[in-house]
């Protein structure tokens, strides 16, 4: 079975269809590609086809390129990696190419056969660079996405996606979709210039084959190819073209800090390419392309944030053969900032809630967080009034635990308070099924300690959501001791349902995310209270690709909160408790009564309105800046080991199970580096043997807790990578 198949209609027009059999959607491959060229061949050398019509035999056109290529291009020629990769694209261009010159002559551009696209549906990457070749691109009116999402994941459009947008659209109107991943619905990408024509989906076909049969010479000519072509908006060189160049190499370096280096080659192709012909820029394009393939953080980031994000979401460590089990009414104990949110999002995903709090008016202020939800959705063309009613219809708002009847899973967002958690539990669990699953939220308290006020711990579980709920798409799941696999299947099938990415770990404190986030929130600190200047610890972060430093961080989730935990943790720890150098200035602001940003007062300074305005000058004269500051890098170094060295002892001490959910846990649930792709993978691209040497460097100037893991020294002995000794089947 092919995955490209040609048929002629008595019209003489062939219609080309790309169904690749098994696959929900279509993928490119290298033998997609050889059929695809095969049936173009077809078409232009056989007089009875006047033209053609590409379109999918699925819902959808097409995902994009099957990710696997590359690796196998890579290692197309031995020794020569950068020769593989860079003539397979090459071979790419030649096909699309070929479609869009389709046959006509050189220099009078007549003799060609139309062929146009028609998009049933998503058209992502390849599915989009495709229809970009082709002569007019259809697409049905749906919501689909149609877009170059590539730049998510480490990669740029490199099937001529770059040089054709650029050249269509101009490169400032053709930035959000190539340096952002911008994808737009059929009818906004139209307006946007994305497509040509949106239809009714019944029609596409018949639209498509309509415009083939009536489409002239002057039609087939694309801008780039015709006399005297002018690129949108100024070339490079242009008065009109220079600041757009200028200000988007400026906009790029402030947004990326210089450490993604698929935008800094996707710029470089875009403005070198603009300088010479079509047939150079695509050259150009895939001579940029091969080198981000090439990239370590091109393939670390594919790997976590596409192949492994992708496979956990498919339930790759689910417990086998334990049967279906989504979930058909859910019960939501406390209706507060959680509360509300994982009420919404199990709504939105058509999961009847019941969301329950001790008094009326929280649970319907918490149901109304919904409503407001909705309301913005529908003012921003996100969601429509019979999608905001069919949500909030499902929310059931009430202080009455007998409406738990029903419930197979229960999520607990009360206070964060054993006591309170245990009450909730016993009452819930009077009126719940057999069956049911009970759940909590918690962040700090270890799931087997609350399971003791269940009936039936094996049905006990953390779902531990982060803040704000619909945003942020990590789950982590917590087996507590002596959590049964269904319990854990139940999580997985629930997330599953509402769209986000799960970790299942073990149960220890603060679980996975939050235990590799405090030491690098707390080294951050601890630096302030050392003298080491409060502005070096921020800028060193984000220039690590952290979406916010240290001490905004503390700032956004509050100084209270740090306190707070700190007191739990010291009181849990007792003499061994490390962070006393923490407190010092962490108590100390709290005494000022500077509670972050909802206070308007932290470590930064804030505006009548709330805006940030840099570190407080106060603080600076409190903990005075010590006169030797440190390098950058030691800066550096210091706060990613201390989250690093973190998931490194997770994983020892068996709370993390794998890799890829330490990897993807850690982009998703606290935005460590994502051009790394996560902790196991920088570890691997800078080895267990460097890591070590910095441990050490570490651990005699600022003490144990720099200290390298048991683990990460053995490797660093066997000269051994993460993805070698615990995943080898996906080693890049
Ligand atoms: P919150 O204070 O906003 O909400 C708690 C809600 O529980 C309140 O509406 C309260 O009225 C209600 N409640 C208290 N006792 C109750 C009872 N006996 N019966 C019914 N309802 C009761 O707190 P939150 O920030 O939503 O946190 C809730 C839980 O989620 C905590 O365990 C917290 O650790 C955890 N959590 C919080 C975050 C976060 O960022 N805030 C992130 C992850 C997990």
């Amino acid at each position: 079975m092919a995955d490209f198949t040609l048929k002629t209609g008595t019209d003489g027009v062939a219609v080309i269809t790309w169904d690749c059999p098994g696959k929900s959607m279509n993928v490119m491959s290298f033998e997609g590609l050889a059929e695809l060229d095969a049936c173009i061949d077809e078409v232009l050398s056989d007089d009875s086809i006047k033209g053609a019509v590409i379109t999918s035999g699925k819902d959808s056109f097409a995902g994009g390129m099957d990710l696997n290529i590359l690796a196998s291009l890579r290692d197309a020629i031995e020794g020569d990696p950068a020769k593989g990769v860079f003539e397979g694209v090459m071979r790419m261009h030649g096909i699309l190419r070929k479609i869009e010159r389709a046959g006509m002559d050189a220099k009078s551009h007549k003799g060609g056969k139309p062929i146009v696209a028609a998009l049933p549906g998503t058209a992502m990457g390849i599915g989009y660079e495709l229809p970009l070749a082709c002569h007019r691109i259809f697409a049905a009116e749906t919501k689909a996405k149609i877009g170059l999402p590539e730049i998510m994941v480490g990669l740029f459009p490199g099937a001529g996606g770059t040089t054709r947008l650029v050249r269509k659209l101009g490169a400032m109107a053709a930035a959000p979709y190539l340096l952002e991943g911008k994808t737009l619905a059929p009818a906004k990408a139209k307006a946007a210039g994305l497509v040509d024509e949106v239809v009714a989906p019944g029609e596409l076909l018949a639209k498509a084959k309509d415009w083939v049969l009536n489409a002239s010479d002057a039609d087939l000519l694309k801008p780039w190819d015709a006399k005297g072509y002018k690129m949108p908006g100024g070339a490079p060189y242009t008065p009109a073209g220079f600041p757009t160049f200028m200000g988007a190499a400026v906009m790029v370096h402030g947004k990326t800090k210089g450490v993604y280096p698929a935008a800094r080659a996707l710029l470089s192709a875009v403005y070198e390419g603009a300088l010479v012909s079509f047939d150079e820029a695509l050259k150009i394009e895939a001579r940029w392309f091969t080198k981000i393939v090439l990239d370590p953080t091109s393939g670390a980031m594919i790997r976590s944030l596409f192949l492994n994000k992708g496979a956990l979401e498919k339930g790759a460590v689910r417990p086998e053969g334990v049967e279906d089990q989504r979930v058909r009414k859910v019960g939501v104990l406390g209706a507060g900032m959680m509360g509300a949110g994982i009420a919404l999002v199990s709504a939105m995903a058509g999961i009847e809630v019941v969301l329950i709090d001790a008094r009326q008016e929280a649970a319907d202020k918490g149901k109304a967080y919904a409503e407001s939800y909705m309301d913005k959705g529908i003012s921003r063309g996100k969601a429509t009034a019979q999608k905001k009613e069919a949500t909030l219809a499902l929310i059931t708002a009430t202080t009455d635990y007998a409406a738990l009847e029903g419930c197979d899973l229960v999520i607990e967002a009360v206070f964060e308070d054993p006591g309170v958690k245990a009450e909730v539990t016993a009452k819930a669990e009077v009126v719940l099924g057999e069956d049911a699953i009970f759940a909590t939220n918690t962040s700090t308290l270890p799931i087997s300690d609350l399971a003791k006020a269940s009936a039936r711990p094996g049905q006990f579980i953390g779902i531990h959501f982060f803040s704000p709920v619909e945003k942020m798409n990590l789950v982590e799941i917590i087996r507590g001791r002596e959590t049964g696999d269904r319990a854990v299947a139940k999580a997985l099938d629930y997330v599953r349902q509402i769209r986000k990415t799960p970790i299942v770990v073990n149960d220890a404190r603060f679980f996975y995310a939050n235990r590799c986030i405090l030491p690098y929130i707390n080294e951050g600190i601890r630096m302030v209270g050392e003298g080491v200047a409060p502005w070096m610890v921020e800028h060193s972060a984000e220039l690590l690709g952290f979406p916010v430093g240290p001490l905004q961080l503390t700032d956004e989730v509050s100084i209270d909160l740090g306190v707070k935990i700190a007191k739990a943790t010291k009181a849990a720890m007792g003499e061994a408790y490390p962070d006393a150098d923490v407190d010092d200035v962490v108590f100390w602001l709290a005494d000022q009564g500077r509670m972050g940003r909802k206070a308007g007062a932290g470590f930064y300074a804030y505006d009548d309105k709330g805006k940030r305005q840099g570190i407080w000058p106060g603080l600076v004269e409190k903990f005075p800046l010590a006169e030797d500051q440190p390098e950058l890098v030691q800066v550096q170094h210091r706060l990613m080991m201390a989250q690093v060295l973190e998931a490194v002892r997770a994983l020892e001490e068996g709370v993390l199970t794998d890799i890829r959910e330490g990897d993807v846990g850690a982009i998703l649930g606290w935005g460590f580096a994502p051009w790394s792709g996560g902790p196991f993978s920088w570890l691997d691209m800078i080895g267990a043997g460097k890591a070590v040497e910095i441990c050490d460097r570490l651990e005699a100037a600022h003490g144990p807790r720099f200290a390298a893991p048991k683990l990460l020294r053995e490797m660093a002995e066997a000269g051994e990578r993460f993805y070698t000794r615990f995943d080898p089947a996906r080693a890049a």
